[in-house]
């Protein structure tokens, strides 16, 4: 099967909730041998019978979602080398040779001096590499650099993989990883997506899914992985003969390797890239679009693609985004609360028209705890009320700490100085975070639309310096 299955298998996870009945079959690794095709069969069995019992797949925060996003960025690529390369000589069998398809990022290449994939060049810079047969990835130079420094050369990196998932800064190994970690007990029942399973000096695994039955219980655990050559993903599931869930137990977690939690897990940053859309991804530029009424021509397609490629929107179905829908007033107390990486929150809230099981209410109650909404009455909030512009705007600004505006007045014909949101209009104007309707008419009271709304949140994020890394 093709890259086609994995990105299902990121969308599914961006879709958790609504689309848990919409998983494919497990994709095939790029060289299949035997046991690896009757595992495979086995999988999509299990597959099927996931789907048909109603497994719930782990609910993830926007950073963790974003560190299996980029694990399947990863893990998606397929590339095929135009000239045998040698990898790293400390594994045998490590080469990747001319006219194979493989799938796996080779890490920190030197085929240009300096820059090391995926840190400094982008994954279409080494597509771009790769299909050119003069690159210096395939020449001598290339293999002299391998002698100074070995290492970084060539290799499907196990912990270079999950540093770059993980979103740090550099490419950490098996000894360093746990520097930027929590370390877990080890008991199977305590993985998170986006954990590490680790032993120092040996290797390096990402989760990337954990699905429960109806009752809670675990029933499987994707590890993805790189392994040279290649990249790998596997479910351990319960009752699976070729990976039952109790090998992940006592094959790893008896024998020495612990749980790594990232520390900056929440913070971690995703960005479309052409040469791998995941399902999902919107961009104008190399046509991605899962939405059937999002014309990429429009004025805020642009913008939709940032909120949706961060996490901050998602369609209202698996093919709509509904561009001229409202948003209620929920739904942007979520979009701010999500912008600010989900903080946690404690307290509650003095509306009664809220309860405290509704899905907006941790963020709402963070809300409410910084000051960046108020209620629509002494003890309403009126979650389900559209977010008016002026509402939506006000919101925005307190959310950036409630900065001065530097301009004394805007030119709509339709705001009044002494009008509640005017502070936050002009700062929202001066900084291009919203125009008006037209030339001189701002139309506070109409209802902000999704993409009004997309366009808002992408230049508040950019205003600030980008949403969460790169
Ligand atoms: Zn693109």
């Amino acid at each position: 099967m093709s890259r086609r299955g994995f990105k299902t298998r990121c969308a599914a996870l961006l879709l958790i909730l609504s689309l848990a009945a919409a998983l494919l079959p497990l994709a095939a690794a790029a060289e299949p041998d035997p046991t690896e095709e009757a595992s495979q069969q086995e999988e999509s069995a299990m597959e099927e019978a996931l789907r048909a019992s109603g497994a719930i797949h782990a609910e993830v925060s926007p950073g963790v979602r974003n560190i299996v996003k980029r694990a399947c960025q990863l893990t998606d690529i397929v590339w095929t080398p135009l000239r045998n390369i040698e990898g790293w000589k400390n594994y045998s069998g490590n080469r990747f040779l001319a006219g194979r398809s493989y799938t796996g990022l080779p890490y920190a290449q030197p085929h240009r001096s300096g820059s090391y994939v995926p840190w400094q060049t982008s994954l279409t810079e080494f597509l771009r590499q790769v299909a050119n047969p003069d690159s210096a990835m395939y020449s001598a130079q290339a293999i002299s650099q391998v002698q100074k420094n070995p290492g970084p050369y060539y290799a499907c990196e196990c912990s270079a993989f999950v540093s770059w998932a993980w979103g740090l800064p550099q490419r950490e190994t098996t000894h360093t990883l746990p520097q930027y970690s929590t370390v877990i007990g080890g008991s199977i029942s305590n993985l998170q997506v986006g954990d590490c399973l680790n032993l120092e000096g040996k290797h390096a695994r990402l989760v990337t899914d954990i699905t429960y039955d109806a009752h809670g219980s675990l029933t499987g655990i994707e590890i993805c992985e790189e392994t040279p050559p290649a990249a790998r993903r596997i479910w351990y599931r319960e009752g699976s003969s070729s990976h039952p869930l109790t090998e992940l137990q006592t094959d790893f977690l008896d024998k020495g390797y612990v749980i790594l939690r990232s520390k900056t897990r929440d913070l971690v940053g995703y960005s479309h890239s052409c040469a791998v859309p995941l399902t999902g991804d919107v961009c104008p530029v190399c046509g991605a679009n899962p939405y059937r009424d999002l014309p990429l021509n429009r004025w805020y397609a642009g913008a939709v693609a940032y909120v949706c490629n961060q996490g901050l929107m998602s369609g209202t179905s698996a093919d709509t985004f509904s561009p001229n829908a409202e948003i209620t007033r929920a739904m942007a107390v979520m979009m701010l609360w999500r912008m600010e990486h989900s903080p946690d929150s404690v307290g509650t809230v003095p509306f009664r028209d809220v309860k405290t099981d509704a899905y907006y209410y941790a963020a709402l109650r963070w809300a409410w705890a910084r000051g960046i909404v108020s209620g629509t009455g002494a003890d309403r909030f009126s979650p389900k009320a559209p977010c008016t512009r002026a509402q939506l705007v006000t919101f925005l600004w307190q959310t950036a700490g409630k900065p001065n505006p530097k301009q004394s007045s805007c030119g709509f014909r339709d705001v009044k100085p002494g009008d509640w949101y005017y502070k936050a209009l002009l700062w929202a104007v001066e900084n291009g975070v919203v125009s008006g309707k037209s030339a001189d008419r701002f139309c506070p009271k109409d209802h902000a639309t999704r993409a009004e709304t997309a366009a808002m949140f992408q230049a508040v994020c950019q205003l600030r310096g980008s949403f969460m890394g790169r």
